[in-house]
């Protein structure tokens, strides 16, 4: 029986499962959002933020899913006669490309086949046979289970095209791989919460270029809830320009402690850890979707070579351990299944996961 109450074990990648300290943190007293004490929160927080993603840059905290800012990144930074270049390698980049265009800009596309990755070769063909002011890209792609090299496309971009705005959506990546933000040379990169932070959904993290702040200035019609020049004012009263979800805050401030009290390499080669084990898993009983390479470290796309019905292979493991996975994403349900290792899942957590998927294979 269905009980919102009592919810099953979360190993979907997003929202993943939140520890019951992290949990405690959202049921703090309620702070005035213009008090000193929310200044004093989001001054730590914001501070934390900028050591994590590596960069003395602008940190703004939405209240919103990070959704809000594939749509904030255009309509700060594209004027309406330019064209943005965005690099689809699946679902999640697909979406970006729609954004572009009900934000009223020119978008054309390059495609890049789903669970391949998409190389610097690629974009500098096509950047340098065209005219852009801005190219939109998946760090990592929730749909394929696929980490794009980033790093080495953000070097070509740096020596060949330094004009061009980046931006990057970090959802599924944010603080489980790395994110050096200032070497990058990105413009604007995000995340929800609920994913790597692993914090219940409600808050967007975005991280917003000198350069592309100073770009918005100019850009018209940014509307009002997502504008940056908004947000970098209220910022320097370390406040946000409308109510924020407090409570989230907090919750951040607490992840973000603990993550620095870790240190990001630790961090980084712990998703790694999860990651070897589950795609381990993964080649012995299945497949990967996508070239191993490329694989991962926040999610594992396992291909379904023994065609078992995922549905209701999730459906069993609901019942007997009130567990669940994810099917694949749009068209690759079924296909394929996804495995999130990002946040606080730990292996024990995986071992346990993996092994009552395997009591049911034979
Ligand atoms: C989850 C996800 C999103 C959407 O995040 P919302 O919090 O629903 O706005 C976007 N991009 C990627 C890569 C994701 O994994």
């Amino acid at each position: 029986m269905t009980d919102w109450k009592n919810p099953p074990r979360l190993f979907i990648p997003g929202p993943v499962k939140v520890n019951d300290d992290v949990l405690q943190e959202l049921a703090r007293p309620t702070l005035g959002h213009r008090g000193k004490e929310y200044a004093q929160l989001h001054s730590e927080t914001v501070g934390m933020l900028k050591e994590i993603l590596f960069t003395n840059q602008n940190v703004f905290l939405s209240t919103s899913s990070a959704s809000g800012i594939w749509e904030a990144a255009i309509r700060n930074c594209v004027g309406f006669d330019e064209t943005v270049l965005s690099v689809c390698c699946g679902a999640f980049s697909d979406k970006w490309v729609t954004i572009v265009k009900n934000c009223g800009r020119a978008v054309e596309e390059l495609k890049v086949e789903w669970g391949r990755p998409t190389t610097a070769e690629m974009i500098d063909q096509r950047l340098a046979a065209g005219k852009y002011s801005a190219i939109t890209l998946v760090y990592n792609e929730t749909s394929t289970g696929l980490t794009n090299p980033v790093y080495e496309i953000s070097k070509m971009m740096k020596q060949k095209y330094p004009e061009i705005l980046i931006f990057v959506d970090s959802v599924s990546a944010m603080v489980g791989l790395p994110l050096h933000f200032d070497e990058l040379g990105w413009d604007v990169t995000f995340a929800s919460v609920q994913k790597a932070f692993a914090i219940p959904p409600g808050l967007a993290v975005a991280v917003v270029s000198s350069r592309a702040l100073e770009k918005s200035k100019d850009v018209p019609a940014r509307g009002y809830y997502f504008d940056f020049q908004q947000f970098a004012k209220s910022n320097e009263k370390n406040q946000t320009p409308t109510t924020p979800n407090i409570p989230h805050i907090m919750a951040l401030n607490y992840q973000c402690k603990k993550l620095l009290a870790e240190g990001m390499e630790n961090v980084w080669n712990r998703h790694r850890a999860m990651g070897d084990f589950v795609r381990s898993w993964a080649k012995e009983k299945f497949a990967l979707f996508c070239d191993d390479k490329y694989a991962s470290n926040t999610l594992t796309t396992v291909k379904n070579t023994r065609a078992v019905n995922v549905a209701e292979l999730i459906n069993t493991l609901q019942q007997k351990h009130n567990t669940i996975f994810g099917n694949g994403y749009g068209k690759l349900k079924e296909q394929t299944f996804r495995i999130a290792h990002m946040g606080d899942i730990s292996i024990e957590d995986l071992k346990e996961l993996l092994a009552w998927i395997d009591e049911e294979l034979d």
